[in-house]
């Protein structure tokens, strides 16, 4: 519906305002679904009515009527499932071969803040269009590209996936940087040094201030790693504003401190074996596991790479015997030529499949285990009335085949379309300033 508005209107910004908030909330979007999927019980509802008002699920059933006036979008012939989550990636972070070969250190020297801002708006668009409707992102991101990303979508500017963002990774001197004495200004902003109780409570306030939604932390990626009880610290700290630690874990020993801790979640799988798992099962720590495929683009085929990809899987069955809490996640931040960032971020199903996981409880992990951990599934995620009306839809069923998922044709956010028959169309994204009024507030 066009809305001509007068230019004696237009100076008048909150009246402006008030006709556009009027107009959207009066409009009914009603979406009609072939195969309704609930990722969480694995059941599929055929020929349901969904009906979209303000953003939000306000109707779903087999009997709902659809109002007269109604936008209506067909997706009869489709499966619709709740939108993917990536819980581990750095959308503001693209180390490549040429010119840094792949050492991240000298990104963070030839890409400024502003240039990785945009780089993860673009990723984060490859990420929504190929149904990722959530991102948890931990860090790497330059002085906060990750926080700009998370409220550019907020406020309107650009689309994209929700994010919980991390903003600056906290670690003992250095971070996870070998720097030489001379270039030790370099350690900030990828990293923020925290090495005494007072230093960690600033640095998590620091972060909060600055948009965090999540805070993340080196736990062992020094010989100098955090005590137990510095983890406690970030934890009590954290907990002060709603926020959970995320922990990046390279040690057994490390891993074992941080469970102690009562840490939210352990970030990569390399160090932790039957008894770190049956642990984390006891206190129901999340394995955000990271678990890279073996492909001839990424890691090479060969006898040690082979040996590793099993370690990997074996890893991953030995999580789920334990009855480990598991989310899907890629520690996805470089490029590959000739693929985006949301086509590497699919082939890490390979490690699933490899793993013997079935296509339901991939499907689970992928989603209901993707809004759990990024601690915001009783706000978003869920097709279920009164939440955000994200969703996804392709041809074919998920729950028999996972790389169904590889081909999603249409994808919802916030109630507005943003793919449909295969193509983007963003233009409802773009506001040209903060929408909905108000919200320049968002930070
Ligand atoms: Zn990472």
């Amino acid at each position: 519906m066009a809305i001509v508005i007068q230019p004696v209107v237009m100076k008048t910004k909150i009246f402006s305002a008030v006709v556009f908030c009027a107009v959207a909330s009066a409009q009914v979007t009603a979406i009609r679904v072939g195969h309704l999927i609930d990722p969480e019980t694995g059941r599929v509802a055929d020929n349901q009515i969904l009906l979209i008002q303000d953003g939000r699920f306000t109707a779903i059933g087999a009997n709902v009527a659809i109002p007269a006036g109604a936008e209506v979008i067909d997706l009869s012939q489709s499966y619709v499932t709740p939108g993917l989550v990536d819980a581990h990636n750095h959308l503001a972070l693209t180390y490549k071969m040429d010119p840094e070969n792949n050492s991240y250190y000298l990104t963070s020297v030839l890409d400024s803040t502003p240039l990785r801002a945009i780089q993860a708006v673009s990723n984060g668009i490859t990420m929504l269009a190929a149904g990722f409707t959530m991102v948890r992102d931990l860090g790497n991101n330059a002085n906060y590209a990750d926080t700009a990303l998370r409220v550019g979508i907020e406020q309107g500017w650009v689309p994209g996936p929700t994010l919980i963002n991390s903003g600056l990774i906290i670690g003992g001197f250095g971070g996870q940087f070998y720097p030489v004495p001379e270039r030790e200004s370099l350690i900030y902003p990828e990293y923020l040094n925290a090495d005494t109780n007072d230093e960690i409570i600033k640095a998590v306030r620091r972060n909060i201030l600055y948009g965090a939604k999540v805070i993340k932390i080196c736990v062992d990626c020094k010989p100098y790693g955090y005590t137990a009880d510095e983890m406690r610290l970030f934890v009590s700290e954290a907990a002060k504003a709603g926020l959970k630690v995320a922990g990046h874990v390279q040690t057994k020993a490390g891993a074992m401190r941080a469970i102690e801790a009562g840490i939210w979640s352990i970030e990569h799988s390399g160090a932790l074996d039957d008894e770190a798992h049956k642990a984390m099962a006891r206190k129901g720590i999340w394995r955000v596991g990271t678990e890279t495929p073996m492909t001839e683009y990424h890691t090479g085929v060969n006898d040690r790479t082979k040996a590793a990809f099993q370690r990997t899987i074996d890893g991953m069955k030995n999580a789920r015997s334990n009855g480990v809490k598991m989310a899907f996640s890629t520690d996805a931040d470089y490029y590959i030529p000739n693929m985006t960032r949301a086509q590497v971020v699919l082939d890490f199903l390979k490690s699933w499949k490899a793993a013997d996981f079935q296509a339901p409880e991939i499907l689970k992990i992928m989603t209901t285990n993707g809004y759990l951990v990024c601690d915001i599934a009783d706000k978003r995620g869920p097709i279920k009335v009164g939440l955000p009306a994200d969703l996804i839809a392709m041809r074919g069923n998920p729950l028999q085949d996972i790389d169904a998922l590889r081909s999603v044709s249409f994808v919802m956010k916030d109630g507005l379309v943003f793919k449909k028959d295969g193509l983007m169309t963003p233009e409802t994204f773009f506001h040209s300033g903060p929408t909905p009024p108000g919200s320049w507030r968002i930070h």
